[in-house]
Order: structure tokens, then C-alpha cells, then sequence
């Protein structure tokens, strides 16, 4: 057994549990993505806490010994850099970025030495927002982590916070920890963080405040109780917390806030001890992601639908014919996502389009069957096909929408 000194919140045998063989049945979840804040890596302080980051990483590696496919999304660059550079003052992005250039190399070789000491390979991803947004990079992304997966390595995921700029960052890790859960599918998300969960009030400004133990659904009432509250030294509070659980919980994963100051806290989570706060997963995470891939992209085009096609798109799942287009936008090559709008300019769906931008110019209004004369080719009668279109509604503005 490897001992780390004195942290008191050192977890003394994280593995036990999850080692025993007679465990009766297989670990509930087998992708989680745990996302460590960098106030949970200091352990509240400036610095970086070896015997943290070492508890926490046995408990990572205790999941992995189950045959899960833990994935980490670490905060704590900007962090280490700081206190690598003599704790500079200055507060501007370029600073940041330096401290982040610094602090994220001298951040991976603790990983690396802590889980090579359990004798598992971990490996750096830095992603930005577009690597997301944009379809070839977020297929990448998903292949290569889902790759690094099957071989068992864990991968260390961070926003790329050196060539992330303003207009191109993902902002806070909460938020990037949602949609690393959906690009790989994970069945949860664990947010841990320095505080014991969803209160209803901020608990440092009210005594009353009580923890939320079960979220079903992110309503108005709930993102009050989240107010404005900051932690230390992290980008997030319990605002992005929320944003990032519903972004989750659409996506068809469980989160879970709970407190990384709580020994044993990740392995307990997933064994589903009752802890922090739980927040339902929405949707089937099949559909889900279907949903999220195609909502979530930047869209190369448009096209406008009649009532008719809207109707048909919406309340029968139907595939979008180009007799129901009146208008098309943008250009777009065919097996780009394109996003559909209704007559009075909502928008319904998006799907893959088959046909390229000029072709369904030249088709649009006409039967399907006029599709091989027009354009001299023909993939099929339909520009996205139904298996191809999400709808971007709710299931109740779908239904108002049908009718
Ligand atoms: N990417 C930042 C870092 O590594 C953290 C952002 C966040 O805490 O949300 O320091």
C-alpha cells in the first residue's frame, strides 16, 4: 500500500471495495468522466496538493482495476503554472496562458507518475471549443479518445487554454466535462468539486440552506438556488455546475456533484451511495448524443420548409422531400449538417443533408420522382433522410408544433 504523507483526506484504501472479487455484481457504470476542479487538486490553497492529487488518482485507478473506462477532465494548469512561475501577478489572458503553457506539462507528469504507479497509462488530450464544433474534429476527438479507451489508457482531457482565446473557448471545465461525456458516451458524469452539492441557498451566506440530494429536472427554481456562487480558484461555480448538468442529462448521462474533500468520494459515488447531488439523466444517451451532434455543430446551411413539410417532419418523423422546401440557404456539400426551419422561421430540425446546396436549389418544390431528371442523378428521394433528422424541439413543442 502506498502512503502519501499526511492529508487527512487521503483515502486509505480506495481500492478495497471495488477490488473484492465476490463484488456481487458488475460496477453500474462503465464510462464515467470525472471532472477534477482545481480548487479540489489545491485542496482550497494556492498550491497544488500532491496527496490530493494522489488520493484522488488511486480512486481513478481503483474504477479502472473494475474494467470502467474512466476518463478525467483536469483543471488545475493555470493553477500550477502559477505557483511554478513564483506566483506572478498579473490577472490578463496572455498571463494565464503562460501560466497554463507551464503549469499543464508540470500537471501531466503527476499524473503520469501517479497512475504509473498502478502500473496504467494516462494520456494528455487539450481540446478547445472548436475541436467540438466542428464535425471532422469532433469525430476525431471521439475516435481517439474512445481508441485510447480500449486500451485502457485514461485519458487526462483540458481545455487548451494556450491557444484558446476568448471567442474560442469552451470557458470552464464544467461545461467541457459535458461535452466530453457526450462525445464519448458516458453513462456519468462526476463533478467534484469543494462543496458537499446543490444547496438551496448559498450556504456560506445562509444558514438555512439545505442540500438537494435529487435533481429531476434543471427548472428556474433550481438554477435560483445556484445564484451567482463562486469557488476559489476555478473558473466555475455552481452556475456552470448546472449548465454543465444539463447539457449532460440531455445527453442521456447521470451527473453527480459531489464533494472531493470526502474520503473514498468517487468510488462511492458510482457505487451509488447516496451523496451530493444527483441530477437524472433526460433523455437515452443513443438519442441523445444523435441530437446533441447534430444541435450542437456549426451548421453549413438552412433550408426553409412549408407548414406542410414541418407538419410531416414533426408529428410523423417523416424524411424532408424537396417538394416541401421553399427555400434554401448557404452552401453546403451533401453529408453536411444543415438546420431546418419552419414557415415562421423556428427552428425544427437539422439532419445530414444528401444532396449538395445547388442541387436542392434546383430541386426544391418538386416531387421526388423529378429528382434523376433534374440534376441527371439521384441519391434517394429525400435531402435528409428521417434516419439522418433530429428534431430540435421538445417533445411537447413537437407535439404543439404537429398540430
Ligand atoms: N483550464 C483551466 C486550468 O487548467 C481550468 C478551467 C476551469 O477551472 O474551469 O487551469
Amino acid at each position: 500500500m502506498r502512503t502519501h504523507g499526511q492529508d487527512d483526506l487521503h483515502g486509505l484504501n480506495a481500492c478495497g471495495a471495488l477490488y473484492n472479487p465476490a463484488m456481487a455484481s458488475p460496477p453500474p457504470f462503465r464510462r464515467p468522466v470525472i471532472k477534477l476542479g482545481t480548487s479540489t487538486l489545491t485542496a482550497g490553497g494556492d498550491h497544488l496538493s500532491l496527496a490530493r492529487l494522489a488520493a484522488l488518482v488511486e480512486q481513478v485507478a481503483a474504477l479502472h482495476g473494475t474494467g470502467m473506462q474512466p476518463i478525467v477532465v483536469s483543471s488545475g494548469a493555470i493553477a500550477v503554472g502559477r505557483q511554478q512561475l513564483g506566483f506572478p501577478t498579473d490577472k490578463d489572458v496572455s498571463g494565464k496562458q503562460i501560466m497554463a503553457a507551464v503549469g499543464q506539462s508540470r500537471l501531466m507528469h503527476l499524473y503520469d507518475q501517479n497512475f504509473g504507479f498502478y502500473g496504467i497509462i494516462c494520456a494528455q488530450v487539450l481540446l478547445t471549443r472548436e475541436d467540438l464544433a466542428e464535425r471532422q474534429r469532433y469525430l476525431n476527438a471521439r475516435n481517439t479518445l474512445l481508441g485510447l479507451c480500449e486500451r485502457r489508457v485514461v485519458p487526462i482531457i483540458n481545455e487548451n487554454d494556450v491557444v484558446a482565446a476568448d471567442e474560442i473557448k469552451v470557458g470552464d471545465n464544467d461545461r467541457l466535462s459535458a461535452l466530453v461525456a457526450n462525445l464519448v458516451d458516458a453513462d456519468i458524469l462526476l463533478l467534484v468539486t469543494d462543496i458537499p452539492g446543490l444547496y438551496t441557498a448559498d450556504p456560506a451566506l445562509n444558514t438555512d440552506a439545505v442540500l438537494v440530494p435529487e435533481v429531476a429536472s434543471i427548472t428556474p427554481e433550481v438554477e435560483a438556488w445556484a445564484g451567482g456562487s463562486r469557488t476559489g480558484l476555478g473558473t466555475g461555480g455552481m452556475a456552470t455546475k448546472l449548465a454543465a448538468a444539463r447539457l449532460a442529462t440531455a445527453s442521456g448521462a447521470e451527473v453527480r456533484i459531489v464533494d472531493g474533500r470526502e474520503r473514498d468520494v468517487i468510488a462511492r459515488a458510482l457505487r451509488g451511495e447516496a451523496m451530493g447531488t444527483r441530477f437524472l439523466p433526460r433523455t437515452d444517451r443513443v438519442e441523445g448524443r444523435k441530437r446533441w451532434i447534430l444541435s450542437g455543430l456549426r451548421h453549413a446551411g438552412r433550408l426553409i420548409v412549408d407548414a406542410g413539410a414541418a407538419h410531416a417532419l414533426l408529428s410523423r418523423g417523416a424524411s424532408l422531400l424537396p417538394a416541401g422546401i421553399v427555400a434554401v440557404e448557404g452552401s453546403f456539400q451533401r453529408g453536411d449538417s444543415v438546420e431546418v426551419v419552419g414557415p415562421g422561421g423556428e427552428k425544427i430540425a437539422a439532419g445530414i443533408a444528401d444532396y449538395p446546396a445547388d442541387d436542392v436549389r434546383a430541386v426544391a418544390g418538386r416531387q421526388s420522382s423529378e429528382i434523376e431528371t433534374v440534376l441527371g442523378y439521384s441519391y434517394g428521394g429525400a435531402v435528409i433522410h428521417r434516419d439522418n433528422l433530429v428534431s430540435l424541439l421538445s417533445e411537447g413543442e413537437r407535439a404543439h408544433a404537429a398540430h
